[in-house]
């Protein structure tokens, strides 16, 4: 019989993303709290995810910009199944779906607030969560 201590030691380590070249400025701005977005530099349009090339006019040349970190609640789901064992002890999470000021949407998950009060077109805020030295990911809190 294991106990949850037993248990807590025996989780697989949590999933972790691998940048590459086209996406590190976007992981790189993460760990200094900034969440960088693509930037279409033939027709100005801003895409997230990182990818190579715009999907409006197939233009490759790209920069980054900081975005504003605002957004409105597009929909969510509360996870109450764990898609990986590393995060079951996180359950139930709320994953939501943010249209961001810039025009394009954010996955993040919800933090400080009870995922019963969401309600679409709400706005929120992106902060940050830094997992570890290496790793800061994207959250979303309830705009006061
Ligand atoms: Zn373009």
């Amino acid at each position: 019989m294991t106990t949850s201590a037993d248990d807590h030691t025996r989780l697989p380590a949590r999933p972790r993303p691998e940048p590459d070249a086209l996406s590190a400025p976007y992981w790189d701005g993460l760990r200094a709290h900034k969440l960088m977005l693509q930037r279409c530099r033939a027709c100005g349009r801003v895409r997230h995810y990182p990818r190579p090339l715009c999907d409006h006019c197939y233009t490759f040349e790209h920069d980054w910009q900081e975005a504003r970190g605002e957004g409105r609640v597009h929909s969510w789901t509360v996870c109450h199944h764990a898609f990986h064992p590393a995060f079951k002890q996180a359950l139930p999470y709320a994953l939501v779906t943010v249209d961001l000021a810039e025009a394009v949407r954010l996955q993040a998950p919800l933090r400080g607030s009870d995922p019963a009060l969401l309600r679409v077109d709400q706005p929120v805020i992106v902060d940050f969560e830094d997992i570890d030295d290496t790793l800061t990911l994207p959250c979303v809190r309830v705009r006061a």
